[in-house]
């Protein structure tokens, strides 16, 4: 799968049931020509709302954009092979706290959102270079991202994390693949096909 079908597939995912995917626009054949674009505005469904707050907490632009920028590092860790082929190991998750000043807390998480976090802790950066805030927290729990963190963050940098737990819903813990929120045995986890088999065979 090239690296624009791949992004293309995830944001669907992430966006299901919002109208506005039939303006997405998904280019590029490498990482540096990797591009999306999508009609901007609150998704039109119930994806990341809740009981205490209805409606997406992010817009879908921001969903576009760190999925972007996600794949972006995820096909050039991979390089020059296809990044199936080349997952992540939890060698390349510990090494986050190298590059980034904010990984301050231990991942309690599988080495396959390596480069959600990683994107994630460079928009971030990018956004508040000089902002006083830390996570406090960085698991998985019921299946899904936990970002905690306290501090000082524009709102931006709140829609970036809320957008950042529910695009990992989308991506197997194991290895970075696109993969489905799964509850088997009383756990829920996010694998991909090839995962779920190993699990649970
Ligand atoms: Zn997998």
């Amino acid at each position: 799968m090239s690296i624009a079908a791949e992004t293309k597939a995830l944001i669907e995912a992430c966006l299901a049931g919002d109208p506005a995917l039939a303006s997405l626009a998904v280019v590029g054949t490498a990482p540096d020509t990797l591009s999306a674009h999508i009609a901007p505005g609150r998704p039109l469904n119930a994806i990341g709302g809740s009981s205490f707050s209805p409606h997406p907490p992010f817009l879908r632009e921001t969903v576009v954009e760190l999925v972007v920028r996600m794949q972006r590092l995820r096909w050039t860790r991979s390089l020059p092979y296809n990044p199936k082929g080349w997952p992540p190991e939890d060698r390349d998750l510990q090494a986050l706290h190298r590059k980034h000043d904010k990984a301050v807390v231990g991942f309690e998480c599988g080495p396959g959102w390596t480069d959600l976090l990683d994107a994630s802790f460079v928009w971030l950066h990018e956004i508040a270079p000089d902002r006083d805030w830390a996570p406090t927290q960085i698991k998985e729990k019921f299946g899904t991202l936990r970002f905690y963190w306290y501090g000082d963050l524009p709102d931006l940098g709140d829609e970036i994390i809320s957008v950042a737990e529910n695009v990992s819903s989308h991506i197997c813990e194991v290895c970075g693949a696109q993969g489905h929120l799964r509850k088997d045995i009383g756990w829920w986890s996010v694998r991909c096909r090839e995962h779920a088999k190993e699990a649970w065979s």
